[in-house]
């Protein structure tokens, strides 16, 4: 956040975890845990199961945007399982998109998620587009290039005013969910480069305006190396979204930078 107007954004990716009443339990009790005061200075964004939004969004009472984990780019038709913008707009201001377990376990290609990124700025979703290399990418050198395809294939064609409220998550497969981290100023290095990706399909400014979160393993005791970061604006956080006490301390990370 050094020396930018950049407001920092912590999301919460509960994954598949939680029935629709733990999540309105879960949802009340990380309200109450994050004071009104943090919540002025950081944007805090709720994922929860698609099932659980309506009742997520009675718990935070509004003190709290929600965003779903994944989405259809048709707004309607015979796609058997799946959920359309259309029916996310009532509940979400924001999709994580590309997921690298969407990625990985679904087969999710860059050419889709484009159109997810295209199909949420048409109904005014912001999407959290994650991008991430394996463990043999970064051992083979590959980082910065595997990511800055992934950014180029999501973005291209994007029109700069919605590059500017793009909110792009770095984070290595091989840190999600498994108490590894990337250094911080390795996380801002690749983050830094993906705001070059950005001002190259766009321009300087609104790749200035997006924000750039560090996913993977991060907790209270760690948040802050990465939020320290000058490209880093937030974070993407599974495992530790489900304990209330331990997401507030990295939004009071956040709220210190
Ligand atoms: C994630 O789900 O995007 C994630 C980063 O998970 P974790 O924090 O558990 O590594």
């Amino acid at each position: 956040m050094t020396g930018s107007a950049r407001i920092p954004i912590i999301a919460a990716n509960w994954k598949m975890h939680t029935t629709p009443g733990q999540a309105r339990d879960l949802a009340a009790e990380t309200v109450a845990a994050i004071p009104a005061h943090i919540r002025a200075k950081v944007e805090v964004v709720l994922c929860p199961p698609f099932i659980a939004l309506d009742g997520v969004r009675a718990a935070v009472e509004g003190a709290i945007p929600l965003g779903a984990q994944n989405m259809h780019w048709e707004a309607q038709g015979a796609f058997t399982g799946e959920i359309s913008p259309t029916m996310l707009v009532p509940w979400c201001q924001y999709v994580i998109l590309g997921h690298s377990e969407r990625r990985q376990y679904f087969g999710e290609t860059n050419e889709q998620v484009h159109r997810k990124v295209r199909a949420a700025f048409a109904h005014n979703l912001t999407p959290i587009v994650c991008v991430g290399e394996s463990l043999a990418q970064r051992e083979a050198g590959e980082t910065h290039a595997w990511v800055a395809l992934q950014v180029r294939e999501a973005l291209h064609g994007i029109p700069r005013e919605q590059l500017a409220t793009v909110v792009l998550a770095y984070e290595p497969i091989w840190a999600i969910g498994t108490g590894k981290t990337a250094s911080g100023p390795d996380a801002n290095a690749v983050a830094a480069m993906i705001r070059e990706v950005v001002a190259s399909i766009g321009d300087a400014s609104a790749a200035q305006a997006a924000r750039i979160q560090y996913g993977g393993s991060v907790n209270g005791a760690n948040a802050a190396e990465f939020l320290s970061q000058p490209d880093i604006d937030g974070a993407l956080v599974g495992g530790a979204s489900l304990k209330p006490e331990e997401f507030a301390r990295i939004v009071g990370a956040a709220a210190n930078q």
